[in-house]
């Protein structure tokens, strides 16, 4: 049986029609990792069979359909590093609540993905253990953090695999992979049991390859949780019920055009995002041309904001309580030191420095303080956009998938990744990526429809329908 590239929806009917068990579908997949993943390098660890299955619940949205989660997210019994040597030997207590909700659903958790240190990053590069490579071009980078989870899925190594998104991490790896990324509503998936990064962005998103699958597995994760105060009051439902495959009657979409004008974008992924809006337009979507000045000022909000929660939430790995503790130390201050040197990589630390410094009583006027102003500025003009169109669309990405090490001299340069991205995390709004086409050279790109809060049924209804009227999803690279 070869489910290679095959979707949940597809498998999952090749499952209740008994063509095939959820062993089986397992089978081929933990194959596809022993055969493919040497050369990828998405997976931190692939699980044992008997390990995996002993946790099946049998039943459920996702029954027999195997994922793979990214490594800054917790489950029982297996090591969580967040690809820093400092949680190298630290293994998980509990379940995050999206584990325990996935495992409810009947999924397959088959390992741990690769991840830029503690979601830092946009090239999976920063990870203490490997570099995970683009699989539609091996000397490229799949994109980050989430780029291990992102690899997997484009490699047809899983079908779905969920990431983090802090500043854009499912949705530019989606990009660069020719995937469909979610970054949900903050509060409507459960931050339990997730390592945080910079905890007022963070949201646990879903790769996969269609939209309808992606709805599948946000169905399984969405949803009020006791654990985490910041969920919002959700019922869980089935978001694929009102996939028609039809555009909503009144659509309006709202292209931001100074993105597309901004100087960060690479011509070619213009191109093809212009093309995108003109098979939207075909399709009877009523488009409008709208301008979100506050845009350029949201890679440098997301920038100041992030460290600062940063240094705030790693401060507790000290040596003391998790992980990794430095040898040889004379005194206590030496194993703070000392740990934390030894056992962060340089683009956590310099974040951390960062961070306290934009928080310092000295500097926090002129920088944190005035990005928390900046933040309310950004909210106030997505919400103003949403009172002329129900959703917004930009590119996802300022560039196509780039060459490992190309960023090495210019770290700054890396941080414009987040230009088209960020702003949806300093809404708090949900945003998602939808292939949209390639570059000539043969590089995906994705196109990034952004809704107002709660949003996600409709995102997915517009993504789904979208997706009827284009095959860009369909096409997998060679490997
Ligand atoms: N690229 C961004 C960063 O480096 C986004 C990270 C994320 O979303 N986790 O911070």
């Amino acid at each position: 049986m070869d489910l290679k590239f095959a979707t949940i929806q597809e498998i999952k009917s090749l499952i209740e029609k008994k063509e095939v068990t959820p062993e089986q579908v397992l089978d081929f997949y933990l194959e596809q990792f022993a055969v493919i993943d040497p050369t990828i390098k998405s997976a931190l660890e692939v699980f044992d069979k008997a390990s995996i299955l002993k946790s099946f619940s049998g039943k459920g949205l996702l029954a027999g359909i195997p994922g793979l989660i990214k490594d800054n997210i917790n489950q029982e019994g297996r090591i969580a590093s967040c690809g820093s040597k400092i949680l190298e030997n630290y293994t998980a207590a509990y379940d995050a609540t999206v584990i325990s909700r996935l495992k409810e659903e009947g999924a397959l958790l088959v390992g741990r993905a690769n991840m830029d240190e503690f979601a830092m990053g946009s090239s999976t590069e920063t990870s203490a253990y490997c570099k995970t490579a683009n699989p539609w071009d091996t000397s490229r980078v799949p994109g980050g953090s989430s780029g291990g989870s992102a690899a997997a899925v484009a490699a047809g190594l899983v079908p779905w695999a969920l990431g983090t998104d802090t500043g854009g991490s499912v949705r530019q790896p989606a990009g660069f992979c020719n995937l469909v990324g979610l970054k949900p509503t903050y509060g409507s998936v459960s931050r339990f049991g997730v390592i945080a990064y910079a905890s007022s962005f963070d949201q646990v998103g879903v790769f996969t390859h269609t939209v309808y699958d992606n709805a599948l597995v946000y169905s399984a994760i969405a949803g009020v949780d006791e654990k985490d105060s910041s969920t919002l009051d959700l019922a869980k439902k089935d978001y694929t019920e009102n996939l028609t495959g039809k555009f909503p009657t009144g659509l309006r979409i709202g292209v931001v055009e100074n993105a597309l004008e901004a100087a960060e974008l690479d011509p070619e992924v213009k191109k093809v995002v212009e093309q995108a809006i003109t098979d939207l337009e075909k399709a009877g979507v009523t488009v409008q041309r709208i301008s979100l000045p506050a845009l350029d000022y949201a890679a440098a909000t997301y920038f100041i904001l992030s460290r600062a929660e940063a240094a705030s939430n790693l401060a507790r790995f000290d040596g003391v309580r998790y992980g990794f503790r430095a040898p040889d130390i004379a005194n206590l201050e030496e194993m703070y030191t000392k740990t934390r040197h030894d056992g962060f990589g340089q683009e956590v630390r310099i974040r951390m420095m960062v961070g306290n410094y934009v928080l310092s009583s000295s500097h926090a006027g002129k920088y944190y303080n005035k990005a928390k102003k900046v933040q309310r500025l950004i909210r106030g003009e997505f919400n103003e956009a949403f009172k002329d169109v129900d959703l917004l669309l930009m590119p996802t990405q300022a560039c196509p998938a780039f060459k490992f090490g190309a960023y090495d001299d210019n770290k700054l340069q890396m941080d414009l990744q987040d230009y088209f991205t960020a702003a949806v995390n300093i809404a708090g709004v949900p945003g998602i990526s939808i292939p949209c086409g390639f570059t000539d050279s043969g590089l995906p790109i994705g196109v990034q429809l952004i809704g107002p809060h709660l949003s996600e049924e409709k995102l997915f209804q517009v993504g789904h329908a979208y997706q009827q009227i284009t095959d860009w999803h369909k096409k997998n690279p060679k490997v």
